[in-house]
């Protein structure tokens, strides 16, 4: 039987049962499985989320983030409103202080956040800065009991080993989306720079956290590249955000996705990283609305908390409360 002959209820009780014995969901199945009609929605989304309880239980992936400094950044993605080349209207500051960054730890471990990440805009730090946010994170490691990641742009071997010592374990760096759809989005780096940064941090022994933005204009296609990309890289961690328009940005006029196409793609992307966390990240809110439920049990086992970098996000007892009666555990 060919592809094409497979109802859909087939073809995604068998990769299903590939997944679960330890194989890969094959590209031309994945293509396949993102145009996966409604009626046959649900099944999908049911089978992700078994292959997420086979593989990653009910412990939930909840992060709390920082924007330890904010705006003035000379590259120009084109969703980012942090972004000096658009009339974006994010906030500008420059690096926090430790007071902040330690009261921003101690506010994510109260609320129930496993991982606390601290973030700045820009490709890379100065050496300054950089300095002052390792004296910063060597406090926070010393009085907060709580799973350190970062995410300061572009990293080289050097800063790995020093963010290592202080007792980071995950850096996060996003492809954002496919490499044929990035020239379109970003003319000021290569996607191969920033899957060099991804490859230094698996190689200096970091959990690796990397995902994209869907909504970008990107095709179906070039959104499976992505996670295929992600996949054989061996990152650990697949933040998936949604594009939020910001103001000022070129994007900011982006169709929206629907819900039931994001559902979809966040069911694909787990069988196609099956091992992974994957996690609902920036625009769940604006994008996903009333749905947000349903993409916890569409595949997905973490959640960017208590908002993002440039947006804020629900109350925080709202999305614990989300997460409990969606059956994780934090
Ligand atoms: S995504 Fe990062 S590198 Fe790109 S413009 Fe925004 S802050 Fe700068």
């Amino acid at each position: 039987m060919t592809l094409t002959d497979m109802t859909y209820a087939d073809l995604i009780h068998d990769v299903e049962d590939r997944l679960e014995a330890g194989g890969r969901i094959l590209r031309h199945e994945a293509e396949r499985l993102l145009d996966t009609p409604d009626a046959d929605m649900m099944r999908l989304a049911a089978a992700a989320d078994r292959i997420r309880i086979h593989f990653k239980g009910d412990r939930f992936d909840a992060c709390s983030l920082i924007n330890a400094r904010s705006g003035r950044c000379s590259e120009d993605c084109a969703f980012c409103a942090q972004s000096a080349r658009h009339n974006g209207r994010a906030d500008v500051y420059g690096l926090r202080t430790a007071d902040d960054i330690l009261s921003a730890a101690h506010a994510a471990r109260e609320a129930g956040a496993s991982r606390f990440c601290t973030v700045t805009s820009g490709g890379a730090l100065s050496d300054n800065d950089f300095d002052s946010l390792i004296e910063s994170l060597d406090r926070v490691r010393r009085e907060v009991d709580i799973a350190l990641d970062a995410s300061l742009g572009f990293l080289d071997e050097g800063r790995a080993a020093r963010l290592s010592a202080v007792g980071v374990t995950r850096y996060n760096h996003n492809l954002e989306t496919s490499r044929e759809h990035y020239p379109s989005i970003c003319s000021t780096h290569s996607f191969d720079r920033r899957v060099e940064t991804v490859r230094t941090a698996l190689e200096s022994g970091f959990s690796a956290c990397s995902g994209g933005i869907i909504g970008l204009g990107e095709t179906p296609s070039q959104r499976l590249d992505l996670a295929f990309t992600l996949a054989d890289l061996g990152v650990d961690c697949v933040p998936i955000n949604i594009l939020d328009p910001r103001p000022g940005t070129p994007l900011e006029h982006a169709d929206e996705l629907e819900p039931m196409e994001i559902i979809r793609t966040i069911a694909v992307f787990r069988m196609i990283l099956p091992t992974a966390t994957i996690k609902i990240a920036g625009g769940r809110e604006r994008n996903l609305g009333d749905f947000q439920a349903l993409a916890l049990r569409s595949g997905a086992n973490g959640m960017i908390i208590g908002g993002y970098l440039t947006t804020s996000g629900r109350s925080l007892d709202t999305d614990l409360k989300l997460i409990h009666q969606a059956g994780f555990r934090l």
